[in-house]
């Protein structure tokens, strides 16, 4: 919506800017005039390849990178998900999986999760497939799957590729990035939108066994040769560049996603064990869409999804201390 003082606590973009260094790196790319503009980008965004290399101790030639994460999962779900079996991912999870599902004609089979809301690993063993896939932490949940988990999942499918959308685990969780070198079945999905604050520039990765980072370069090439752009690519490697600056807004993301949970319980939500930069919670006698509706009127936005198991939660962004101390008053004069 279009207006004034909204608070926007439904699409999990991080309430702090990007690093300084962002800007910086966009100011001196254009210059006074913006000549370079006039040029093509580096089709391979090698500059940016490499920064990922480097942070995350593998090759280049491990690293994929896309228009943002839901680009590089568009070219997953074709390169490397699309089988004669089923493919297999959380019957509560990222809204795109289905669909690019439906786009790509990719067979599919939801796994249930746990009553708690967990993804259960032992569900994912023995179940002939096409492919695996889930968030860690899982989205809308924000419930964190421990690396001993995903190692099992990976060792019981040699088969089949095995793909974690880390879009969230920087809030909390470990990266599976480090198992790579071990399981060539392993592609790690990360984006910048999250934890770089870079939603606006699209800019995600994938790291895994250069034999699928390969095939995802194949069908990239047969779509758009430079999904990239100057300003993104140099910007990306500028963020990724400014650790200390990660770690304190992460930090202080962590803080108030801490102080929210507890402000939310205290007016009676169950809130479930988040991760990620955002909270699941239920108010045990209060309808979770007419609450949203509530706080629209007050200028908050959430999400509701109208969608088994889950149609009495709330999904709610971390925002800033004063965007939370906001939404918790409005939500006390709500359930009054
Ligand atoms: N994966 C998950 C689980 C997400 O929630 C999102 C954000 N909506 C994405 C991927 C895509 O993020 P982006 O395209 O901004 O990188």
């Amino acid at each position: 919506p279009k207006l004034a003082n909204l608070i926007k606590l439904n699409t999990n973009e991080n309430p702090y800017p990007p690093s300084p260094r962002v800007l910086a790196a966009i100011q001196a790319e254009l210059g006074d005039d913006a000549a370079s503009l006039r040029l093509y980008p580096d089709p391979n965004a090698d500059l940016l390849k490499a920064a990922v290399a480097g942070q995350h101790d593998v090759t280049p030639q491990q690293v994929f990178v896309g228009n943002g994460s839901d680009e590089v999962l568009a070219h997953v779900f074709m390169a490397l998900l699309k089988h004669d079996k089923p493919i297999l991912f959380p019957d509560i999870t990222y809204s795109f999986y289905p669909v690019y599902c439906g786009l790509y004609g990719v067979d599919y089979r939801t796994v249930p999760l746990a009553d708690d809301f967990s993804i259960d690993p032992a569900e994912y063993v023995g179940q002939a497939n096409g492919g695996i896939i889930f968030p860690n932490p899982n989205a809308p949940t924000g419930r964190l799957l421990a690396l001993a988990a995903i190692e099992r999942i990976l060792q019981a499918n040699p088969d089949s590729v095995v793909v974690v959308d880390e879009a969230y685990v920087d809030f909390g969780g470990e990266t599976a990035i480090g198992l790579v070198n071990r399981y060539d079945n392993l592609l790690v999905v990360h984006t910048l939108s999250k934890s770089r604050s870079l939603a606006g520039l699209r800019v995600g990765f994938a790291v895994g066994h250069p034999a699928l980072i390969e095939a995802l370069e194949r069908v990239k090439n047969s779509f758009n040769s430079y999904p990239l752009d100057r300003l993104a690519i140099i910007a990306a490697v500028a963020a990724i560049a400014d650790e200390a600056y990660f770690q304190q807004t992460c930090a202080a993301v962590i803080a108030t996603r801490d102080t929210l949970t507890a402000d939310l319980s205290a007016l009676g939500f169950d809130v479930l064990p988040s991760a990620a930069n955002f909270i699941f919670a239920r108010h045990p006698q209060r309808d979770a869409a007419a609450i949203a509706q509530a706080l629209r009127e007050r200028s908050i936005i959430v999400r509701h999804f109208k969608l088994p198991r889950i149609d009495q939660f709330l999904r709610i962004t971390v925002g800033t201390n004063g965007e939370c101390k906001a939404l918790i008053e409005a939500l006390g004069d709500i359930l009054s």
